[in-house]
């Protein structure tokens, strides 16, 4: 194992040739591959033919591409990508758990991931758990003999909880059960497979992404797990048909190339106005305060010169003084008032009444959702000061500070 792993070195250190040489691989703008020979077709069915391509919705060129990369950046074996970030989420699900076991997952989640978990499974018979991710005896408590997986986000959305990745791994690795990890909110900053995750599942929407101009997904997991997946037979991937365009594949692995600066930038700039909100007076949530409950436990299992993220939640009183706000300052140029996150300029909603409204309002309160909840990405600012001055005013207006 290298002394210091580096996500982004990992990726510089990739050299991709395609049949010309290009520095950016060429776009395969094929759905389906010729062969020389019958025999190798049905070679190549089987899975017998390393590096033979046979059909886009199983594998393409320029999928690959960005697959790699994606693997290189998380330390697993291989990768698959996909059209969303729910399908790579309800794909791997549904790869690990059969009817009648069991998923054992955070209570704080995107409100999509819950309602899968929450209103779909039963369907399908499969019984879920919810659960506070950061008290392991409540997981392990929950465990049984059908429990298949356990699934969290590194750091929650909306609620900005930080998952102990290593004490979780342990856990499940004692009872054989899988360990999932959704890592959006903080690629490169969190490595879950380095830490012991077994499947590592993306929105590449969002951060890895960078231009809120698609939507898309990844899966990172072993090699086996992968090809089970993608099998012409059982895979769930290949059979529910998710797939991502290659002409997105080609311009998100272009995205990807400067994903280590942009991680960077967001968590100086969200660093900078958590730290004067809180100076306000203000109830702010940001994992690189001092008063967040897991910060020493992120500071622990992070890669350090990532920073902390970009994602901030500031608790006003009420949905209509959050309203406000958020109108007020989308006006005053601060950035838009939009679900998403991980763009270049900053983006904000109420999580209650967006994307957590999934999440029953009676739940939403156990949990610490509270309705004036505001989620702030923020964004790429060159003067975040100005921004900060802006937002200030703003808050001053509406006598929230004095
Ligand atoms: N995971 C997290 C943490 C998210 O925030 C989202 C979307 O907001 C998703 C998954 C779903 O991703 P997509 O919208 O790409 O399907």
């Amino acid at each position: 194992m290298e002394d210091h792993f580096d996500p982004a070195t990992r990726i510089q250190d990739m050299l991709q040739f395609d049949e010309f040489g290009g520095v950016n691989p060429a776009i395969t703008d094929s759905s389906t591959f010729t062969f020389l020979d019958p025999e190798t077709m049905t070679e190549t069915f089987l899975g017998h033919t390393e590096g033979c391509f046979l059909y886009s919705r199983h594998w393409n060129p320029s999928n690959k591409f960005l697959a790699d990369a994606l693997a290189a950046m998380e330390d697993t074996q291989s990768a698959w990508v996909t059209s969303s970030g729910m399908a790579a989420i309800t794909c791997s699900i549904l790869q690990c758990c059969k009817a009648g076991d069991h998923i054992i997952t955070s209570v704080t989640t995107y409100g999509g991931t819950f309602a899968f978990l929450k209103n779909y499974l039963p369907k399908f018979n499969i019984d879920v758990s919810f659960v506070d991710i950061s008290d392991m005896d409540c997981v392990i408590k929950a465990i049984r003999p059908s429990t298949k997986l356990i699934y969290t986000e590194s750091i929650t959305n909306p609620l900005l909880q930080v998952s102990d990745i290593p004490s979780l791994a342990s856990i499940a690795r004692k009872k054989g059960i899988i360990l999932m990890v959704d890592n959006t909110f903080c690629p490169m900053m969190i490595s879950p497979a380095r830490l012991g995750a077994d499947i590592v599942v993306y929105s590449m929407t969002k951060f890895i992404n960078g231009k809120n101009d698609c939507v898309a997904g990844a899966i990172c997991g072993s090699g086996d797990f992968i090809n089970a997946l993608s099998n012409v037979n059982y895979g769930t991937a290949m059979l529910l048909g998710p797939v991502l365009d290659p002409m997105r594949s080609s311009s998100i692995l272009k995205n990807l190339h400067t994903l280590h600066v942009r991680m960077k930038q967001h968590g100086i700039n969200a660093m900078y106005i958590a730290s004067k909100l809180k100076q306000l007076g203000l109830k702010v949530r940001y994992p690189g305060l001092p008063d967040h409950p897991q910060h020493s436990l992120l500071k622990s299992i992070m890669n350090q010169e990532y920073g902390y993220g970009g994602m901030l939640v500031l608790e006003l009183q009420s949905v209509q003084i959050a309203n406000e706000f958020m109108r007020l300052i989308q006006m005053e140029g601060v950035g838009y008032l939009a679900v998403s996150l991980g763009y270049f300029k900053t983006l904000f909603s109420n999580s209650g009444k967006s994307t957590s409204s999934e999440v029953p309002e009676e739940m939403q309160r156990k949990m610490g959702l509270t309705e004036g909840l505001v989620r702030f990405s923020i964004g790429l600012d060159n003067n975040i000061e100005r921004s900060m001055d802006k937002i200030s005013d703003c808050l001053r207006k509406l006598h929230i500070i004095g």
